[in-house]
């Protein structure tokens, strides 16, 4: 589906590297390897925390500058939501979001019909639109699977309203 396997993404920007001049430093390299293997999107704060045991001593301010240098030479993206921190995206091709509102993880979907989405002439307010993607927000399968657990768990709490159910015995009477 256009993403390619780790290695390759590794391989092409070690390429990128060497073509830029840019060393190719065990930073970069732990990084990019952490981002491009997720498939979850994660924050600069998730990748701090992932890569601080292979790299100790490694700053928060560093793990910054290194995601903003991968996304500057185009090997990853920075996606935003409103209300929520930015997040790291290995594919850097169209393609678009499914958002989850409890948990905030970010799955990607692709439908060909959302790259064909008509654009708005906003060019009479000024403004000139270079891209786009499509958030849909909802619920993961992930939590959508507790809630139905904790319904089940929570059914039980309903037994006292039972009870009242002496009601009709009485009404019997
Ligand atoms: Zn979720
Ligand atoms: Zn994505």
């Amino acid at each position: 589906m256009g993403t390619d396997p780790p290695d390759s993404r590794i391989a092409c920007f070690e390429r990128l590297c060497r073509q830029r001049r840019l060393p190719l430093t065990p930073q970069r390299r732990a990084v990019l390897r952490f981002v491009v293997e997720r498939e979850d999107h994660p924050t600069a704060d998730q990748v701090c925390e992932a890569v601080r045991p292979q790299l100790p001593g490694i700053s928060r301010a560093s793990v910054y500058r290194v995601l903003d240098m991968l996304v500057r030479i185009g090997m990853l993206t920075k996606v935003c939501h409103p209300g929520s921190a930015v997040r790291f995206d290995p594919r850097v091709g169209r393609h678009h979001h499914l958002v989850c509102l409890q948990c905030e993880r970010i799955i990607d979907v692709e439908d060909p019909r959302l790259n064909r989405v008509p654009l708005p002439d906003v060019r009479g307010r000024g403004f000139q639109i270079n891209d786009y993607h499509i958030h849909f927000r909802g619920i993961c399968a992930a939590c959508l699977g507790k809630k139905n657990t904790r319904a089940r768990t929570t059914r039980p709490v309903g037994r006292p309203r039972a009870g009242h159910r002496t009601g009709p015995t009485n009404r019997s009477r």
